[in-house]
This record gives C-alpha cells, structure tokens and sequence, in this order.
C-alpha cells in the first residue's frame, strides 16, 4: 500500500473532530496536526525502510501517518488512550501490513520483545511531556541497547539540558547520561502555537545516535548517582556535595578527582562529560559500598 491510500483519509483536524478527540492534560495530550512538521520529524529518521520504527503515544497519528508516507515498512504505535484506537484503526486499514498498534502504557511495553530481533529499531515520538524523561532515560540505560536511533520532542527546555554543554544552564545529569550512550543533535524547534492545544511551552525535536559499543559508558547507574550527588547541590564545590559519595565508596576526595584532572574546589558544571565518566569508572567505586577502610585486609 502506498501513500496515495494515506491520502484518502481525512484531516487530521476531521479526524479529531469525528472521533471527538479533546485533548486529555493528564496524558499530556497536544496534537501536532500539521503535516508539515510530522513530515519533517519523520524524515530525520530517514531511512525507514528496512527498519522497524516504534512510535509512542501516536494519539490522532499525524506522525504515524508521516512515517508511513515516508515508506517505513514495519511501524509499531503504542498508544494508552483507547479514544485514539479507532483513527489509528483507519490508518491502519490503508497501510497495508506495515502498522502495529499496542493499546497500552508504553513504560510497561517490552519494546524489544514486542518487536522482536528481526529487524534494527528505531523510536520516533512526540513524547508526552509528564514521562518523557522518564521513558529516555530507561532507554539510555537498557542493556542490551535495543535500538539504533531514537528521534524525539520533548519540552524545548528538555532538548537544551539533553545537549547541553558544560557551562550551560541546563547541563546537568541528563546531558551527561545521554552524551554518555549517544551522539544528540537539537534539530529544530516546534512552537506552542504549532499543537493543538497549544502547550505553555515552545518544544524541540531532538535526534539521538548510539554511539559505536567500544564508545559508551557502561556503568550508568553509577555515572546517575554520581551526577544526581554532584548537580543535586549545583552552586557548591565539589568538595562539599561529593563528601557523601566518596564516603560511600571509601574514596579520597583529592586522590579520585586527580584521575580525572580536576579538582574539588570546582563546581558541577565544570567538568566534561568525560571527566564525570572517568570519576565514575574509577576503579575503587567498585568496592562495595559501607566497606570501609578497616575491612580490608
Ligand atoms: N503523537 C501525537 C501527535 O504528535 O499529535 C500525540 C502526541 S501527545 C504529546 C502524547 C500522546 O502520548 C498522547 O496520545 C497520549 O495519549 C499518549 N500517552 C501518554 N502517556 C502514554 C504512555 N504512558 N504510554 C503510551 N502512550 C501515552
């Protein structure tokens, strides 16, 4: 099936009007009804063909329909709002084989397992702003990392701490998690007044490529906790909020932040990415925590 049935759908302003879709504020529910601006998001994962794209929370599909015109061969919708079964159902009536649909809460969904090994996944989504975090940082820190790249927006304010820099206002724990997995591009900005309702803030579409496998930070959990000590006090030194964290796994503030070349006078945003992953990965946070000096032999 081609793009010419998708175009025999109606509107995606029809489509809200017949089904009566008003939009629901706790599932974070703004549509994008211009094509235009799906199409642009969709095609930043060009190309789709070969892959099997996952889309969450698809509501009225105006970005289903774009990754579908866009000759996606396998599309996989996860939506958790009932109302939107029936468009998606209708969507799914001229595509073809080539869409999915799960009907259920997408941080409960086993993508990889759904989708299964056949082919790579991608992940395209106009994230709904009360679990996006949420939903991107279990992706950064699933192992094995599923998928191959991952396109989406979130508030405007979520994308800038995503790439942010050190220095930045918004660098912080996400910035250094994320740039830990992935390559992140801010692509473009979408404003309010482009959704339907229009949210209170401006939003941002932001493109993530894994990095190679010899090139990614393994231990997440760790660089989490260690970022969450050192950015949950942001104006202090390092001296300061990090005492806890070395205490924990038996460090010597001045001794750690040598392997790394900083030192503990300065402040979070400070250091690089790399210089929190070098903190992270030294070798004595492996010795388990409250194992203090004395036990050892
Ligand atoms: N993709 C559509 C668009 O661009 O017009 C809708 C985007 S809207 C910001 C977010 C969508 O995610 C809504 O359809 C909402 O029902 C759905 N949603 C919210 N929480 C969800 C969850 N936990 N799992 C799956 N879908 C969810």
């Amino acid at each position: 099936m081609d793009s010419h049935n998708l175009a025999s759908l109606p509107t995606l302003s029809e489509t809200v009007k017949i089904h009566r879709l008003g939009a629901n504020k706790k599932l974070g529910q703004h549509f994008l009804l211009d094509m235009n601006v799906t199409d642009q998001i969709a095609r930043l994962a060009l190309p789709l063909e070969g892959s099997h794209i996952v889309e969450i929370g698809p509501g009225p599909g105006g970005l289903t329909r774009a990754l579908l015109k866009n000759n996606a061969s396998a599309v996989t919708a996860i939506e958790m709002d009932d109302r939107f079964l029936a468009p998606l159902a209708d969507i799914k009536a001229v595509s073809g084989d080539r869409l999915s649909i799960i009907h259920g809460d997408a941080l409960n969904v086993h993508i990889a397992k759904e989708l299964g090994p056949d082919r790579p996944i991608k992940i395209a989504a106009n994230l709904p702003y009360n679990v996006g975090t949420k939903m991107l940082v279990n992706w950064l820190t699933a192992n094995p990392l599923f998928w191959t790249q991952a396109v989406l927006m979130f508030q405007k304010e979520v994308a800038q701490r995503i790439v942010a820099a050190p220095g930045d206002s918004g660098y912080g724990r996400l910035a250094i998690l994320s740039q830990s997995v992935c390559m992140c591009r801010l692509a473009f900005e979408v404003p309010a007044k482009s959704f339907s309702p229009p949210p209170k803030v401006d939003s941002a579409v932001v493109v993530f490529d894994p990095l190679p496998e010899d090139k990614r930070f393994k231990d997440l959990k760790k660089l989490g906790e260690l970022t969450q000590a050192a950015f949950g006090q942001r104006r202090k030194m390092l001296r300061k909020s990090l005492r806890p964290f070395a205490k924990k796994y038996d460090l010597v503030l001045e001794d750690w932040f040598e392997t790394c070349g900083a030192v503990v006078t300065q402040r979070p945003e400070e250091l690089s990415v790399s210089q929190f992953q070098k903190l992270a990965g030294y070798s004595s946070i492996t010795i388990s925590p409250s194992k203090s000096s004395k036990d050892k032999p």
